[in-house]
This record gives C-alpha cells, sequence and structure tokens, in this order.
C-alpha cells in the first residue's frame, strides 16, 4: 500500500524454551522466496533465545527482534537491557510500550518516547504500540487515546527506518476478539494522520501494524484494510503453522 512494504511480526511474549527455537527453524523453512519478496518477517522472542534464534536464521531474510529494552545504554539498572545489547546480539527492531508493558510494568507515554529514542541511537527499528481498552472505546474515546499515545511517545525526526507503529487495541489481545475492518481502517487512517502532523511526509512511508488476536482465518481481512501495512502477532506466532498462515496473507 502506497509503496509501504508490509511486515509481519510475532511476539513469543514470556514463552519459549531453547527447544523452541525449533519453531524459528519451521518458520525459516516454510517462506518461500516469493513470500520474501512480498513482505518482511520478524520474530520477537524472549531476549534469552535471541542469540540462538538469530543464529537460526542466518542468511535468511527473517529478522529477530526484542520484546522491550532499557531507555539508556548502559548502568546501574539491575534486570534491564539495552538497546546496544540487543543490537549486540544480532536483533534488528524491538517492541517499545506494548500494552502489557504498560499494564504491569507502569510504562508511559514519556517513557515509550525515551524507548523509542534509545532503540534507534542503537539502530534498531522500534516498534511503538498504541491502542485502547475496552472500557475506552465503549466511552468512545478510541482516537483521543491513540493519537496521544501516538503524539507522546513518536520521538521527533522518526522515520519509515526507525520506527513502526502497532494499532493494538488492548481488549482483543489474546481474547480472540477483533474490531470490524471498518474500526481498524478509523483508527488507521487517525494514526497516519496524526503521524503527518508529527513527522510530515514521512508519515506516508511508516508501517502501521494491527494487532490483537491475528490468526490464519482472519488475516486477509485484517491485512486487506486500508493503512493496514501488516500485522503484530501474540499466541499465533507461537506455532509455525499459524504464523505462516498469517504471513501468507500477502503470498
Ligand atoms: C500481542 O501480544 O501483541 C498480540 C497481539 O497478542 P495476540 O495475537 O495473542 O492477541
Amino acid at each position: 500500500k502506497a509503496g509501504r512494504r508490509p511486515l509481519v511480526a510475532g511476539n513469543w511474549k514470556m514463552n519459549g524454551l531453547r527447544s523452541s527455537v525449533s519453531v524459528v527453524e519451521a518458520v525459516r523453512n516454510g517462506l518461500t522466496p516469493a513470500i520474501h519478496d512480498a513482505v518482511d518477517v520478524l520474530i520477537c522472542p524472549p531476549s534469552t533465545l535471541i542469540s540462538s534464534c538469530v543464529a537460526a536464521t542466518y542468511g535468511s531474510p527473517i529478522a529477530i527482534g526484542g520484546q522491550n529494552l532499557h531507555a539508556k545504554p548502559s548502568g546501574a539498572f539491575t534486570g534491564s537491557i539495552s538497546a546496544e545489547m540487543l543490537a549486540d546480539l544480532g536483533a534488528s527492531y524491538v517492541i517499545v510500550g506494548h500494552s502489557e508493558r504498560r499494564a504491569y510494568h507502569y510504562e508511559t507515554d514519556d517513557g515509550v518516547h525515551a524507548k523509542a529514542l534509545g532503540a534507534r541511537r542503537a539502530g534498531l527499528c522500534g516498534i511503538i504500540c498504541v491502542g485502547e481498552t475496552r472500557d475506552e472505546r465503549e466511552e468512545g474515546r478510541t482516537l483521543d487515546i491513540v493519537r496521544a499515545q501516538l503524539a507522546i511517545g513518536v520521538p521527533k525526526g522518526a522515520t519509515a527506518a526507525d520506527t513502526v507503529i502497532a494499532y493494538e487495541p488492548v481488549w482483543a489481545i489474546g481474547t480472540g476478539l477483533t474490531p470490524t475492518p471498518t474500526d481498524v481502517a478509523e483508527v488507521h487512517a487517525s494514526l497516519r494522520e496524526m503521524l503527518g502532523r508529527l513527522i510530515g511526509p514521512e508519515a506516508e512511508k511508516v508501517r502501521i501494524l494491527y494487532g490483537g488476536s491475528v490468526k490464519p482465518s482472519n488475516a486477509r481481512e485484517l491485512m486487506a484494510v486500508e493503512n493496514v501495512d501488516g500485522a503484530l502477532v501474540g499466541g499465533a506466532s507461537l506455532v509455525a503453522d499459524d504464523f505462516l498462515g498469517i504471513v501468507n496473507a500477502y503470498a
């Protein structure tokens, strides 16, 4: 769409032991050159598996990313991982401000902004997540919420090379519920317009993913929506055939 190359990204969340690298191998084996021509594929395993997933995808176009980062490059932040550390392992993307981080780790929009800057500093592409809760949607506040999250989260001068946006309605994550294509189209159009205010014409090049209960059975319909440039996939990315089924929506 408008020359934007789609991206299908898997977020494994806190799932996967060393044996799970076999899922990455199965995805690698299931992707044809024709699919790679059409779509970028990214897998974000837990940090503990980044090295082995990078090794398992060596020589293939599959990218590996982190699920979170600390905004600073290094220092006395026990248990945290910086963008530089992720890049050093061979990661090329990092998810920033996932709703589970916002809900369980008190991440704020300002924190998301700082982390997005950290990602850029280390040469990673940050996937900045925005999305409304069910209450916010029922109160009719969806567009206000996601536009504000975007306005604060996206750093000045963000480009398509260092930034991807993911619209993930909180009520659709892991629930099997999805917004209608019309609702998705409305939010993505509004995000694109807001991006234009923030970064000018570059907004047309930035990919905006949809995330929340994407499955092989609904991927084609959701991915066909205007301004939807790919998917951020949680649960279904843990099963190679399901993830491949979603990637194939672009084949
Ligand atoms: C996610 O974790 O970003 C997500 C969209 O999860 P799920 O696909 O399981 O709803």
